[in-house]
């Protein structure tokens, strides 16, 4: 008898991060494919820019604060409100935005992550 040959795909390795902001009220783990390997979006919108924000965009149920909750966090909407920005109202940092069934997390609220290596995906958001 022969032996059957998976295919050879590339495989997806998947990877528990955490994170959170500055002063720690608020800490989140979230699951992803790694970021070794998988790009994360680097806007060109209005905050994106000012902000600095490095987005990773994660399933929401795939999302789980272990500190605070979303509600804990301010808002801040604007433009066509797809996304509502996130941010700790004590040390000021905007850890993520969260849309339809989406969380998307800011990669530089991520511990221990050098974001000077990863893969950039540049994204168009101004012009939307
Ligand atoms: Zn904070």
């Amino acid at each position: 008898m022969s032996t059957t040959t998976e295919p050879v795909a590339a495989e997806k390795v998947v990877k528990e991060y955490k994170g959170g902001c500055h002063c720690k009220k608020f800490q989140f783990e979230f699951t992803h494919e790694a970021l070794d390997t998988s790009p994360v979006i680097s806007c060109n919108c209005t905050i994106c820019n000012q902000r600095g924000y490095l987005l990773i965009f994660v399933p929401a149920a795939d999302f789980k604060p272990t500190e605070g909750s979303l509600d804990d966090l301010s808002k801040y909407e604007f433009g066509k409100k797809h996304l509502v920005h996130r941010f700790c109202s004590n040390c000021g940092c905007g850890v993520l935005c969260t849309g339809a069934g989406t969380v998307a997390v800011n990669a530089r609220a991520i511990e221990g992550l050098d974001t000077d290596k990863l893969t950039l995906k540049h994204y168009d958001g101004l012009s939307l």
